[in-house]
């Protein structure tokens, strides 16, 4: 019942220009291969200033691909230099928006309660947030495989109202960008403790239905192994979101 999910972080590649077309040569590539968007669900996440682009083409030519922005504030308007409110992103028809990702986490000292606060703006401006945890090599080490992902996880839905929509991505630190994706095994071990708390704080209905995605080092080659595990429920990739065929394959993923 939940279908599956493979969102591309773009992080800070590709202009405006290259958006727009990379987003209509991937649709050219999905609709070429048939891909059944009930099969998975396809979001891109481009930098702030391509998503004006990426809306009038995928609104223009109905494109099936969904959209999100890699941050925004937890502020909805004012002095805030520098930072994007969601209701601009809502004005954009994001449907989602990425937050705590490890790179903010560690580039921009955001902290747990800032990632609460960002969900909850999300949250205020119809957004799906997609909420980032994972643990380093030194936190593995320390605390085990799932610690430091679920107290994030428990920090980040403190007062959140799970109904209003989420989506969770496990990305452990020391997979990203390392070609050193973490094993099925490790993916599912950790989405299972997260599931379990979700049905703590925001119900088994809500839980249940909630996707959980693994992310670091995915590629065309590795991403079935992941999608065989019951509770891995979709990929957020970085590095292969880039590549046109390999987002294109890992979208078709074959179990
Ligand atoms: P890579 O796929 O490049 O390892 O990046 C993962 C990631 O950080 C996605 O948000």
């Amino acid at each position: 019942k939940r279908t599956p999910f493979i969102a591309g972080n773009w992080k800070m590649n590709l202009d405006h220009l290259q958006s727009i077309a990379f987003v209509q040569k991937l649709a050219w590539s999905l609709a070429d291969a048939r891909h059944d968007f009930a099969d998975a669900e396809v979001a891109v996440f481009p930098p702030f200033t391509d998503l004006r682009s990426v809306q009038t083409l995928v609104s223009a030519d109905s494109l099936p691909i969904g959209y999100g922005a890699q941050d925004l504030s937890a502020h909805d308007s004012g002095a805030y230099t520098g930072e994007i409110s969601g209701a601009f992103l809502s004005q954009l028809d994001c449907g989602y928006v990425i937050i705590g990702h490890s790179e903010r986490r560690t580039l921009h000292g955001e902290t747990d309660a800032d990632v609460n606060a960002k969900i909850k703006a999300a949250h205020r401006h119809g957004l799906v947030p997609v909420v980032c945890v994972g643990e380093t090599a030194e936190d593995l080490e320390a605390h085990g495989p799932s610690a430091v992902p679920v107290a994030q996880l428990r920090a980040a839905l403190d007062g959140v109202d799970g109904s209003k929509g989420l989506v969770v991505a496990y990305e452990p630190v020391w997979a990203i960008g390392s070609g050193q994706a973490a094993t099925p095994a490790q993916a599912e071990q950790v989405a299972v403790a997260l599931r379990a708390l979700l049905v703590e704080l925001v119900g088994d209905e809500v839980a249940q239905g909630t996707r959980v995605l693994y992310g670091g080092s995915v590629k065309a080659a590795n991403i079935a192994s992941f999608l065989r595990e019951p509770n891995v429920d979709g990929a957020l990739v970085g590095g292969a979101s880039l590549d046109i065929d390999e987002f294109s394959s890992i979208v078709r993923f074959k179990k």
